[in-house]
């Protein structure tokens, strides 16, 4: 009997080469095959087999792309993109004239549809400046582009193509796969299928693989768009609901002082600053542990919060709270992403903690600090010491503060009563380490999750569903007004000009080179790290000659990097020159200007947070977008930048605007196309929240769903990150 899970061979016999290229796809089960959808919707007899293409013919092939290059012609300067496309028949060379970002844009695996005059060049049969058409796993909203006419009329459904395995095999593989598969249990409550009119899980494939009307194939992929959110979120809630069966330790807020802490601080808190410390003030005072995301542009003033949320753990003794030991206290682990934040933010808390006589530790993997020091002759508040005598004040509980790198979740390191565990820049560390530093023994510590990249809220609500949210939208009063402006190609001097004018007062600046789309991602490294060097050159020779300018891009090793924003921190270097990984907080003050260099390539949340780097101090922030801008499309946007002031806003629009492509990270979240996609549907994602949430309340061990239970552990295992 073929069921789901049976090989494909089972439903058909396999040539070699057909095996291969399903294989490749990571097709192996009728399953599988049953879940790779279609591209598009066309009639396939519009298209010409590659190997049946002549000169002079005008046609429309439909491929894949093999290879993908932009050049300059040495002759005539020109730039041009260069690519081999190839179908189930053969291959046929493609020429773009002028369009340079061409290869950037398409990569290779991606399916295009080019239309134009077959013609040869360079001996070679050829299609020159041929128009052009990406397809991709298309939005569910978007079905003008999904369907080759607006009319329902033949829906041939197209795949993507590979030696070996053609549009017309899936379909009739597929067709065979739906007619000899008696049962496929749907694994989605019947309930919920009927509250949102979602079809069933077999009425779906039929639906996406052969639908005879166009709202045949939207309810298909609005039921697949539903089915991940909503286990995603499942998941989440499975892992929230374990979370709160463990032990915390209940922190005593109340009696504690922590007005007085605060008004200590140099500046009054923003409203949000006060309320996001309320929350967590509240769910300190549990017995089960905190998951908190704390979410706030750079600048807003994470520190301040995660700081008061440190002062009243470690005014609490261990001990439940009616049987407090006398002695010792409990202890929190903070940890940063590279050892420049970590430094930073062990000498932001001596400022907060001096007063209170609490002793903090700092450990990176350059070596390890206490403060305060017993050595009357040191020149610093802070005395270095050795990895194993600081492991044993951790270990015995005597040090309550411990802040660092990775090295904070080395086996080594235990603490005796870790009641509250603070990731600063959680999206830079994996889910393990995340983890990993919660770890319990008799007590799970409280987990305060820190972020600055700004996320629209349904991509929020289901990454983070097993999170709770405190939002930081509000900057600190009294910042100045960050001066943002479009600069055009023959006003670039007079910017240079300025930000001389800057340097000579004594500031830095940041140039940072733009992003370019490889499809190898390795590649795209070594492109990025060719274009920041050689600006760097050419800054140093033609612009700023009597400046001195640093190099940061990530193809260096994580040593090269710390030590080239050491210098940078301590102005050994005036001009940073950049790929975008400064995004990351660290915090130069004194860095009062940023050039984006090709800034029209930047989603706007991501222009925002590199903008946000020089919003650290009370000298006037000045942000240069060196853009593109002819199309009104991108005016529009870099105007709406210039406009905007709150990073989450910039994500909304980003998603809106540009589509999930825009969100960086989102495809490493293991998110399909069809899923990310959903993410523009606030209702759609809010009701598989919703269900998520009321299947798990009315049974939280899935023991009357078994099938979903199974399918939901796919997710389990996702890292977000
Ligand atoms: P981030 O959210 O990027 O981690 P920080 O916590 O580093 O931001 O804060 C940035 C700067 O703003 C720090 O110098 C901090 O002292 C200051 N700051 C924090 N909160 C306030 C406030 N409410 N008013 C004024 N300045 C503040
Ligand atoms: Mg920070």
């Amino acid at each position: 009997m073929i069921t789901f899970e049976s090989k494909i061979d089972s439903l058909i016999r396999l040539k070699e080469d057909t095996r291969r290229a399903l294989n490749k796809l990571n097709i192996f089960t009728v399953k599988d095959l049953l879940y790779h959808y279609p591209t598009r919707y066309a009639d396939a007899s519009s298209f010409v087999s590659i190997a049946n293409l002549s000169e002079g013919q005008n046609a429309t092939i439909r491929g894949t792309i093999k290879k993908i290059v932009s050049k300059k012609s040495w002759k005539t300067k020109t730039a041009l993109s260069e690519a081999v496309v190839e179908d189930v028949s053969g291959t046929i060379n493609v020429i773009w004239f002028n369009q340079p970002y061409l290869a950037k844009m398409l990569g290779i695996g991606q399916t295009v549809e080019l239309t134009g005059k077959v013609s040869i060049y360079k001996d070679k049969l050829s299609l020159v400046n041929p128009n052009t058409r990406e397809e991709k796993t298309l939005p569910i909203d978007s079905h003008d582009s999904l369907f080759a006419s607006d009319k329902d009329g033949v829906l041939t459904p197209l795949y993507k193509e590979s030696k070996g395995v053609s549009s017309e095999w899936f379909s009739h593989a597929i067709a065979r796969a739906l007619t000899t598969i008696e049962n496929i249990p749907d694994h989605i409550p019947n309930e919920i299928l009927k509250k949102y009119s979602l079809p069933s899980l077999k009425s779906a494939f039929i639906y996406i693989h052969n639908p005879k009307k166009f709202s045949d194939a939207l309810k298909a992929r609005k039921r697949f768009a539903f089915d991940e959110i909503f286990q995603i979120n499942l998941a989440r809630t499975l892992e929230k609901q374990k979370m709160q069966k463990e032990k915390a330790y209940s922190i005593e807020t109340k009696s504690l002082d922590i007005e007085n802490f605060i008004s200590r601080f140099p500046f009054p808190l923003t409203k949000a600053q006060e309320k996001s410390i309320d929350h967590i003030m509240k769910d300190l005072e549990k017995d089960s542990p905190m998951s908190r995301l704390l979410e706030g542009d750079v600048g807003s003033g994470k520190t301040a919060v995660a700081a008061t949320a440190v002062y009243a753990t470690v005014m609490n003794r261990p001990g439940a709270k009616e049987n407090k030991q006398s002695f010792g206290s409990l202890q929190v682990a903070y940890m940063a992403p590279t050892e420049i934040l970590a430094t930073q933010h062990f000498e932001s808390f001596i400022k907060y903690f001096e007063h209170t006589g609490i002793s903090i530790a700092l450990i990176t993997g350059s070596g390890c600090r206490k403060f305060p020091t017993k050595v009357a002759s040191s020149q610093t508040p802070w005395t270095n010491i050795s990895r194993s005598q600081l492991q044993k004040w951790i270990a015995n509980g005597e040090i309550p503060i411990v802040i660092g790198t990775h090295a904070l979740i080395q086996k080594s390191l235990s603490f005796k009563h870790l009641a509250l565990a603070i990731i600063d820049e959680q999206h830079r560390f994996g889910l393990n380490q995340r983890k990993s530093i919660a770890k319990k023994d008799s007590h799970s510590p409280h987990l305060l999750s820190m972020t600055a990249t700004p996320i629209p809220r349904t991509l929020a609500l289901t990454i983070y569903g097993d999170l709770d949210l405190s939002l930081l939208d509000e900057m600190p009063k009294g910042r100045k007004q960050i001066i943002t402006e479009i600069v055009l190609p023959n006003k670039r001097e007079e910017t240079y000009t300025k930000i001389k004018s800057l340097l000579q007062e004594g500031r830095q600046a940041y140039v940072i080179c733009p992003r370019i789309n490889e499809p190898d991602p390795e590649l795209e490294k070594a492109v990025i790290a060719k274009s920041v060097t050689e600006e760097a050159k050419r800054l140093q020779r033609d612009i700023f000659p009597e400046y001195k300018i640093g190099v940061l891009h990530s193809k260096m090793t994580k040593d090269q990097k710390e030590s080239v924003m050491e210098d940078f921190y301590e102005h050994k270097i005036d001009i940073l020159v950049a790929t975008s990984v400064v995004e990351v907080g660290v915090n130069v003050p004194n860095a009062t200007s940023i050039i984006i260099e090709g800034a029209e390539r930047f989603g706007l949340a991501q222009l925002h947070q590199l903008r946000g780097r020089v919003m650290r101090s009370s000298h006037q922030p000045y942000c240069y977008l060196f853009a593109d801008a002819k199309t009104e499309k991108t005016k529009e946007r870099m105007k709406l930048f210039t406009q905007a002031k709150n990073g989450f806003e910039l994500a909304e629009y980003d998603l809106s605007l540009r589509g999930t492509g825009e969100l960086t990270g989102l495809k490493q979240w293991g998110i399909s196309d069809i899923g990310m996609e959903a993410l523009r549907n606030t209702k759609l994602v809010e009701a598989a929240q919703i269900s998520a949430k009321e299947l798990v309340t009315k049974d939280p061990e899935l023991k009357n769903h078994p099938l979903l239970k199974e399918t939901v552990k796919l997710y389990e295992q996702m890292h977000f990150e």
